[in-house]
């Protein structure tokens, strides 16, 4: 699991987190939402290594990363718009990291081709990426994440810039892959539907803190506030 411990965060004169805690178990899919600007995507940074906290520490198990380059902290990070490489293959933009770790060429190809598979773009490994719909640029952004194993995944809105119909499908995709890898995981998103469907837990942020977390269930039925409600409940 991971464990983000009293965690401070600034930018200029805003205090975006201030003594933030967020306790993610092994193998659990932690869903974050809320509204614009309240700190997910920087939640996310902060883990992958992208930005670093004032204070405060990160550990995945028993192993503190905040200090480390981001390539060295076992983390994933699949962004909202999947940056791939326009001139690679897809195998090629998959095996991307793993290149880049000096892995051997076999190795590479396997894993390529393992992801590939449960991916559903076997078929696709030769084309590049402006030969690909959305979803299945998105899928390439994901394999790419796959490939290199991480103890943790972060997913920064995967799914927000497909339609409706193919949301769906990948929604029930990110399931699949879940209950197969068991990778613990923090999903950011606006999306009710997606957080309902994919969450262990969802974690409500408003503002750098935590107004409530809990199941679907829970937030569906119980919500603790009015934000809360308009989130996902009724009101009272
Ligand atoms: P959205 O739902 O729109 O993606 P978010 O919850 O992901 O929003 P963040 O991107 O984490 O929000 O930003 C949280 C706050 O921190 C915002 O007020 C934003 O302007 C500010 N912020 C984020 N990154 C920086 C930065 N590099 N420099 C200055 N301010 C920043
Ligand atoms: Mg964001």
């Amino acid at each position: 699991g991971a464990t983000l411990t009293r965690i401070g965060k600034r930018f200029g004169a805003v205090q975006l987190f201030d003594g933030f805690d967020l306790s993610v178990g092994d193998g659990e899919f932690v869903v974050v939402v809320g509204p614009s600007g309240c700190g997910k995507s920087t939640l996310l940074r902060l883990v992958a290594g992208l930005e670093s906290p004032d204070e405060g520490t990160i550990h995945i198990g028993a192993r503190r990363i905040d200090r480390l380059p981001p390539g060295e902290r076992g983390v994933a990070m699949v962004f909202q718009s999947y940056a791939l490489y326009p001139q690679m293959t897809v195998a090629q933009n998959i095996g991307f990291p793993l290149r880049m770790a000096g892995r051997p060429r076999a190795a590479i190809e396997r894993a390529v081709a393992r992801a590939c598979d449960m991916l559903g773009l076997s078929d696709l490994a030769g084309r590049r990426p402006a030969q690909l719909s959305g979803g299945q640029r998105q899928r390439v952004a994901i394999g790419r994440a796959i490939v290199r194993e991480p103890d943790l995944f972060l997913f920064d809105e995967p799914l927000s810039n497909l339609d409706a119909g193919l949301r769906a499908r990948m929604r029930r995709e990110f399931a699949e892959l879940h209950a197969r890898l068991g990778t613990t995981t923090i999903y950011v998103t606006h999306d009710q539907a997606e957080a309902m469907a994919l969450a262990d837990r969802i974690v409500l942020l408003r503002d750098g803190g935590i107004e409530q977390h809990g199941t679907p269930e829970e937030l569906y039925h119980r919500p603790a506030s009015l934000f809360a409600a308009r989130f996902f409940g009724q009101p009272a």
